[in-house]
Formats: structure tokens, C-alpha cells, sequence
């Protein structure tokens, strides 16, 4: 029997518990976003970020800057959020224009208010087993989604598909704190195929639409897919869901699985930020 993750159902649950929460506070909490340039991607995430703080009761800035800004002044934009008490969170919205360096960037943060986690000293937190300011919201959420419905982790082989900063190498850390056995493969990893039959819990956060077939899944497998593809139109994952789902124990749909809790850790990471500086 297959369970669906419902991330959908548990990011409302977690929102409205927050929602409650800011409910009490004078000072509410404040979220601010910098969006530079005008990928209409970018510009999607950023709305619904700010309707879902919003709707919450927390506070939320939308600063837009314009696409040929220079690094020099994005990070004096960035510093006046710094020095400014009232905002608890902030992030800057990736990807950054090619002239940008993405890295320096958000070393500019400062880590009370890295809210996405992605300072070198929440990564250096996280990796070393000390508790960061924030956790990266995306792996954050797949935790609190394997949580949710007690899926065990501990002295599982987990298989991380993917090893960027904002997911695959986090989620791979998480999963280790949690006792897993973990593997990380890349796209100069040798027989995927292979590996990925042997594993209990597979995480596939690359970008390819339908990567992850039946082939590669063992009966009873847990299948996080993090992909956010568009197909004709339509949203993907990176997981070929409808052949790989009756194989599974667990699996995320796309949409409604790993995405909107990305959102709420993202609310719940500001709320914990903000407890941090009052
Ligand atoms: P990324 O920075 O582009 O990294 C992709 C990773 O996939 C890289 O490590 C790359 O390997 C690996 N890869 C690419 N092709 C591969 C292949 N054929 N076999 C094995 N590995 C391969 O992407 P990302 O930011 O981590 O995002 C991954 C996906 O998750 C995207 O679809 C993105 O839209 C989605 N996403 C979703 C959420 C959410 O909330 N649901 C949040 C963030 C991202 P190399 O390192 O060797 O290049």
C-alpha cells in the first residue's frame, strides 16, 4: 500500500499554527525579499511568498532592483536589511544575474537573518552538528514531511540525486544526522540505475521530468521528489510518478508534495528568527 506525502495538507497545518502564533505578537514578524531582475519564474515564487506571510499576519518587503544592478550596491541594499530591527528575515531570491556572485552575495547576509540558511555559518552549523540560525527550507520540509508520517530514517540507505547547496548536499546532511546511510549522486555519477534499486529512501532533486522510473525503485522504497519541472504547460517532477507510485511505501506527488513545504519552513524559519532577536 502506497501512502501519498501530503505536503499540501501538512504545510496548512503548520501555516495555520503560525498564523495563531503571530496572532499575539505585537511586533510582527517581517520577512524581506530582494528580487533582482525580472525572471518570471522568480517573480511567481516571490508572490507567493509574500501572500503566504501576509496571510499568516507576518509583515512582509518585496524589494525589486533592477537587473543590471551592480554587486557593490546590491550588497549596500542588502546591509541596510541588516541594520534594520525591524526585519527578522531576509532573502534574496536565486538565481542572481551572471554578473553577480551568488556565493559573495549571500555571505553578506547576516546569519541571524539568513532565513533560507544558506550562509557559510548555517552551512558550517549544520555540517559540524551545531544547531544554525536557520535550516535550508526545501530539505527542511522533506524532514518535517518524513516526521509527519513516521517514516523511519534510522539505519535506512537513503540516495541523494542532486548535490547543490540549497538541497541536495543539506537534505544529505539531514538524513545523515538522522542515522541514515547516505549516498549522493551527481550527473558524473556511474550506474544510477543501480545504486538507486538497492535504496530504502531516495531523494531526486535535478531538474529532468520523469528521471526516476519504476527500473530504479525496490518494492516499498520512499520516494521524495523535489523536481520542479514545467511540461507542456503542466508542473513535473523529477520522479515518472504514476509508474514508480504503486512500487513505493511513500512517495510526493508534484505538485502538493515537497513545494508548498518549502513555503511554510520558509514562514517558520522568519517566526524563528524573529523569537531569536527579541
Ligand atoms: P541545481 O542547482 O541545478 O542542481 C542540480 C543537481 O542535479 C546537480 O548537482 C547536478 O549534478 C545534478 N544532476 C543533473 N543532471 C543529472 C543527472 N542526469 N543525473 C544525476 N544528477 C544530475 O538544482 P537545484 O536547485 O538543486 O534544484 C533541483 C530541482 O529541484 C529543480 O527542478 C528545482 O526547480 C527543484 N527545486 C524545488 C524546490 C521545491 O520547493 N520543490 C526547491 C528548490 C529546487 P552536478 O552537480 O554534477 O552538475
Amino acid at each position: 500500500m502506497t501512502t501519498i506525502l501530503d505536503g499540501k495538507a501538512l504545510s496548512l497545518k503548520i501555516t495555520e499554527k503560525l498564523s495563531i502564533e503571530t496572532k499575539s505578537m505585537i511586533r510582527k514578524p517581517k520577512l524581506a525579499v530582494v528580487l533582482v531582475g525580472n525572471n518570471p519564474a522568480s517573480q511567481i515564487y516571490v508572490r507567493n511568498k509574500e501572500k503566504t506571510a501576509i496571510k499568516i499576519g507576518m509583515h512582509s518587503l518585496v524589494l525589486p532592483l533592477p537587473e543590471d544592478i551592480s554587486e557593490q550596491n546590491l550588497i549596500e541594499q542588502i546591509n541596510i536589511l541588516n541594520g534594520d530591527n525591524d526585519i527578522d528575515g531576509i532573502l534574496v531570491q536565486l538565481p542572481l544575474p551572471n554578473h553577480i556572485n551568488e556565493a559573495k552575495i549571500l555571505e553578506i547576509i547576516d546569519p541571524m537573518k539568513d532565513v533560507d540558511g544558506f550562509h557559510p555559518i548555517n552551512a558550517g552549523k549544520l555540517m559540524t552538528g551545531q544547531k544554525p540560525f536557520a535550516i535550508p527550507c526545501t530539505p527542511k520540509g522533506i524532514i518535517e514531511l518524513l516526521n509527519e508520517y513516521k517514516v523511519d530514517i534510522a539505519g535506512k540507505n537513503a540516495l541523494v540525486i542532486g548535490r547543490s547547496n540549497i538541497v541536495g548536499k543539506p537534505i544529505a546532511q539531514l538524513l545523515l544526522n538522522k542515522n541514515a546511510t547516505v549516498t549522493i549522486a551527481h550527473s558524473k555519477t556511474k550506474n544510477i540505475e543501480d545504486i538507486a534499486k538497492t535504496m530504502d529512501i531516495i531523494v531526486c532533486a535535478i531538474g529532468k521530468p520523469a528521471f526516476l522510473t519504476a527500473e530504479m525503485v525496490k518494492e516499498n522504497a520512499v520516494i521524495i521528489d523535489v523536481g520542479i519541472n514545467r511540461v507542456d504547460g503542466k508542473l513535473k517532477g523529477d520522479v515518472d510518478f504514476e509508474k514508480v507510485k504503486p512500487k513505493t511505501s511513500f512517495i510526493t506527488p508534484v505538485p502538493g508534495g515537497v513545494g508548498p513545504m518549502t513555503i511554510a519552513m520558509l514562514m517558520q524559519n522568519t517566526v524563528n528568527l524573529y523569537k531569536l532577536h527579541n
